[in-house]
């Protein structure tokens, strides 16, 4: 399961550059899109190294 700490993102957009299928951002934060909370796609751990806050979990 993939989500991101709302409370911890601070919106800096780095996670939907290098996974746009996965995440997109809504209200300032990153969200996961619907549906692909539980998707294998090789750019989540991407995502989840490039985050500089640590706010996305899987
Ligand atoms: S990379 Fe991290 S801090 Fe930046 S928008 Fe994504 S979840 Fe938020």
């Amino acid at each position: 399961m993939i989500s991101v700490d709302k409370e911890k993102c601070i919106g800096c957009g780095a996670c939907v550059s290098v996974c746009e299928d996965v995440f997109e951002m809504k209200d300032g934060k990153a969200v996961v899109k619907k549906g692909k909370e539980k998707t294998k796609l090789p750019c989540v751990k991407e995502a989840v190294e490039t985050c500089p806050v640590e706010a996305i979990k899987v």
